[in-house]
């Protein structure tokens, strides 16, 4: 094609499409083709249409309007389904509603670092959360800032976006967070100088003891290997700077011992 910048910039406009992505998948135009080649040409294709949730309704309802979430109960078994079940897949009985409390667990997760979705974010962390009280998981995206923190076993709690729509997007899971302070969890507020005094006395016995035991690995190591590795026809034992080496390290290793 002659003139290819223009035919993107053109045909963009014409079917409301980026122009990255025109010439991305065109690139194949850009070059001389054969005339008999096949051609293809873009074009889009739009569909507006409603989408049903049936008898799960409330449960979108509950979040858009009242920003809270709502599980499916059944009275013959007990069990608590979100997302809800208009029938219990196991007694076939139909259910009933119960309000959640919206904190919840991680059962297992992914980290998402690149997608073609309209997420905006990346990477962000999709994860299925055991929300209290009920006896199944709820896929939703768990926003952090440092996505390497997620885990199994992190407690969560459900939040809301302030623009609900009425979209399984308006409700994501952070982090648990206690009332009054800025720690994520584990025991209660006000407790946990007492916890890292708790764990002090085994732990200032217990890192010198490993700290000096992969020193000595370091030192027999070292010891070996300058025996083995020949530089100018001899082991690089014999040069006065590696034998330096290792004779300061032998040394502090033995002063570390002695405290
Ligand atoms: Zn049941």
């Amino acid at each position: 094609m002659k003139d290819f910048e223009s035919w993107v910039a053109r045909n963009a406009a014409r079917i409301g499409v980026r122009e990255e992505d025109l010439r991305r998948a065109f690139a194949h135009e850009a070059e001389d083709a054969a005339p008999d080649d096949v051609l293809q040409v873009p074009d889009a294709w739009r569909a507006t249409y409603r989408y049903s949730y049936g008898g799960v309704s409330r449960f979108f309802r509950e979040i858009r309007d009242n920003g809270r979430l709502m599980g499916s109960h059944c009275e013959t078994c007990g069990r608590v389904f979100c997302p809800p079940r208009r029938h219990c897949p196991h007694c076939y009985e139909s259910t009933g509603w119960v309000e959640l409390p919206g904190t919840g667990e991680i059962e297992t997760f992914t980290t998402v670092h690149f997608g073609t979705s309209a997420h905006k974010r990346y990477p962000f962390v999709c994860a299925y959360v055991k929300l209290h009280g009920t006896d199944s998981v709820v896929c939703a995206i768990l926003e952090m800032d440092d996505v390497s923190l997620a885990r199994v076993g992190l407690k969560v709690e459900a939040a809301f976006r302030d623009e609900r729509d009425g979209r399984i997007t308006d409700f994501f899971i952070v982090q648990a967070r206690l009332p009054g302070t800025s720690g994520a969890e584990g025991g209660e507020p006000g407790e946990g100088l007492k916890q890292a005094l708790g764990s002090l006395d085994v732990e200032r016995a217990m890192t010198p003891f490993s700290s000096i035991g992969v020193a000595q690995a370091c030192l027999e190591a070292s010891a070996a290997y300058a025996l083995e590795r020949s530089q100018f026809g001899k082991p690089i034992a014999r040069f006065q700077l590696i034998q330096e080496k290792i004779a300061e390290m032998a040394m502090e290793l033995d002063i570390a011992r002695t405290y």
